[in-house]
């Protein structure tokens, strides 16, 4: 089968090549992969610019929707043509305090789908049978494909962050993780702001679509102006930084009341300048999220079932894994928003 394989450390160094299919040993299962998406690590992976381990030759991607095509042995609950999604935590120790108390994510052992396990830029992928999870019929693929960035995105909103219905919350950045940030404040009963410039334009049409109250182009609208006069002059009650951006993280800064929840979404992928006296004058409660966790899922996956919130619209691209050149670079252009990729024909 033709696989995306970094094939070596350092920038570059990934191509297709031919690989057997996997097999699955006792507790795992074998997924026949239907759609998969390309996550900015996977830009970051090729461009070897990750603080997160990889293991290569290694077959890259770790977002995605399949049909379990074989089971191993001490399997339960799973069967053959099971629809069904993965948690991408591979491996983590499952002994230290943080595994024990639920934060796997935060696992110092914890080895990725895609990173450090061969991922899902291909036809077959093997994971163990206690990360799956059932996609509901209702669900489709595409949107199946993007339950692990609205796992992260449901992580950072519900286990970091606090929103109360009423808030008014300030998304910054409108790619698919602000896009998805956006629903779920609404779902929380947010009034939701989401901020872009001008080569978003696209996004924020697509924000509006989805649900936001108010999408704006801070290249020709006064963000600041709207924010106050929403707040009473006081500042948003929650921001979800999304972009990375220092400029952006230091503008939320302005535009945050006292008191308020400041959650970092994105990351930077550098070292940024940003005044952080604002956090202390503030007195915000400033978070920083990575990944997800198992209850993450579950609640994305039941905002998915319940239909509150939508991901199809944002899937603007499919291309098959042999124009992944193509893929990345839409996506590290910032063309449409999320580009997914489908496995060749066997
Ligand atoms: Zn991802
Ligand atoms: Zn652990």
């Amino acid at each position: 089968m033709k696989a995306l394989v970094k094939y070596e450390s350092g920038p570059g160094h990934m191509e297709i090549r031919d690989i057997p299919r996997p097999q699955p040993g006792p507790e795992q299962v074998l997924i026949k992969i239907v759609e998969a998406g390309i996550c900015g690590s996977d830009l970051h992976i090729y461009h070897s610019d990750i603080a997160i381990p990889v293991r290569p030759p290694v077959v890259t991607g770790h977002e995605f929707s399949g049909i379990i095509e074989e089971v191993g042995e001490h399997v339960s609950g799973f069967k053959p043509g099971d629809r069904v999604v993965s948690e991408t935590a591979y491996h983590y120790c499952g002994q230290c305090d943080f595994c024990r108390e639920g934060w796997y994510n935060l696992c110092v052992e914890r080895k990725t789908l895609g990173y450090w396990y061969n991922g899902v830029f291909t036809n077959y992928t093997v994971v163990p049978a206690g990360r799956l999870h059932h996609l509901p019929d209702q669900v489709s693929f595409t949107a199946g494909a993007m339950c692990e960035p609205l796992a992260c995105v449901t992580h950072a909103i519900e286990d970091l962050c606090r929103i109360v219905p009423g808030d008014v919350v300030l998304v910054s950045g409108p790619g698919s993780i602000g896009l998805m940030a956006t629903q779920v404040a609404k779902a929380h009963g947010a009034t939701v702001i989401l901020s872009g410039t001008d080569i978003d334009s696209q996004r924020l049409r697509t924000a509006r679509e989805l649900g936001a109250d108010y999408a704006v182009n801070i290249q020709q609208e006064d963000l600041t102006a709207l924010v106050m006069k929403m707040t009473r002059g006081y500042g948003a009650d929650v921001v979800l930084e999304c972009s990375g951006s220092g400029l952006a993280i230091d503008s939320a800064l302005n535009l945050i009341k006292k008191r308020g929840w400041f959650c970092q979404i994105g990351l930077p992928g550098k070292k940024i300048d940003f005044d952080i006296e604002k956090i202390c004058f503030k007195e915000l409660h400033f978070a920083g999220s990575l990944g997800s966790r198992h209850t993450s899922w579950k609640k994305a996956l039941a905002f998915l079932k319940s239909g509150q919130i939508s991901l199809e619209q944002l899937a603007t691209h499919k291309l098959p894994i042999s124009r992944w050149e193509e893929a990345f670079s839409l996506f590290e252009n910032k063309q449409g928003i999320k580009i997914m990729m489908l496995p060749e024909k066997e």
